[in-house]
């Protein structure tokens, strides 16, 4: 069988993408590796949502969507794509085990976290590194952690970790935080949450699990140590384009570059969501770019 519609990747972008094409009786399959929801789905509470004023849980609202999907006929499978290949008016998506074929193919892959890249980072993984609050948020009960970052993210994982941890230094590289007012004046207010301003981590340390982090002081170079039991890490992320390279154009930071088509300039390939170069990564525009591009997709195979 030759899917019309092959999406990767089922956070919100892919999984509007899967409510829009199925729903124009497109056949259409959605090819995930972990699980359905993306970053959103590892999100405690989105407030910002337009339609949900007590704001909605992020897995209960991308487990909706994914069953609207469903609903509409898409099917969904598990696979790791490694390689998309273009054969005249087709594509070929391969995976480690299978690989099928469809019409058109929209990739909507997401983004995954940053790594700070310090001595420690990677080997304490899972002892005492989370880039996930809502993941790992409970193992710290009553314990000291850090947070590092100061953006959106940072700031409202922060708020959400004081529910179990005993405090929290949130170290960000400027004297100004970069998530927006609303959640700045929140945590300025958390008795709980302390700042340790214009610093970075240097190094993080420990016997079998994180102890210690090694802070850097940028204006004046000073060293000092905070004694904590964990250490969450979100400074932005990095787009899941890897496979991709080749295929499409990205910008420097690795950003697949589209028109307002969602078109990626390979004719029957689309992007959409948080792998796409644009200005406002949020679920809203996610959803939004899922849904152009499998619009598009229904054009395309018209045209053909
Ligand atoms: P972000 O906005 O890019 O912020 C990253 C933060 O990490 C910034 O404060 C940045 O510092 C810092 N940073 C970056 N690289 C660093 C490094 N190597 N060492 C130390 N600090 C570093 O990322 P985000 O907070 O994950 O948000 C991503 C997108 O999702 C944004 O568009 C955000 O608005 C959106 N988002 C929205 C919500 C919401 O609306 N409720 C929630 C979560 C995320 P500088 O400030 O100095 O650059």
């Amino acid at each position: 069988m030759i899917y019309d519609v092959a999406i990767i990747g089922a956070g919100p972008a892919g999984l509007s993408a899967g409510v829009y094409a199925s729903r124009a009786k497109l056949s259409t399959v959605i090819i995930e590796k972990m699980f359905p929801g993306g970053q959103a789905a590892i999100t405690d509470k989105i407030e910002n949502y337009p339609g949900f004023a007590e704001g909605i849980g992020g897995e209960e609202l991308t487990d909706n969507i994914k069953y609207q999907a469903e609903k509409f006929g898409a099917d969904f499978i598990n696979g790791d794509v490694d390689k998309i290949e273009k054969l005249d008016n087709k594509f070929i998506i391969h995976m480690q085990e299978e690989k099928l074929e469809a019409k058109t193919v929209i990739l909507a892959m997401g983004a995954e976290p940053r790594q700070i890249g310090v001595k420690g980072e990677t080997e304490f993984v899972g002892r005492g590194v989370s880039y996930c609050a809502t993941c790992d948020g409970a193992f710290y009960t009553d314990k000291p952690i850090v947070m590092v970052g100061g953006g959106d993210t940072a700031i409202e994982e922060a708020m959400y970790l004081t529910r179990f941890a005993s405090s929290i230094h949130v170290i960000h590289r400027r004297d100004e935080l970069r998530a927006t007012k609303i959640l700045q004046e929140r945590a300025l207010k958390n008795d709980k949450i302390k700042f340790i301003w214009d610093s970075v981590v240097e190094q993080i340390k420990g016997e079998d699990a994180v102890e210690e982090v090694v802070v850097k002081n940028v204006k004046t170079g000073e060293l000092s140590s905070v004694f904590v039991d964990g250490i969450f890490v979100a400074i932005g992320y990095t787009p899941k384009t890897d496979f991709v390279k080749n295929l499409v154009k990205l910008d420097n930071q690795g950003y697949i570059i589209t028109d307002d088509h969602m078109k990626t300039g390979i004719p029957g390939l689309f992007a959409a969501g948080d792998l796409r170069q644009k200005s406002l990564r949020q679920v809203v525009t996610a959803v939004s770019d899922g849904a152009i591009a499998a619009v598009e997709a229904g054009r395309y195979i018209e045209e053909q």
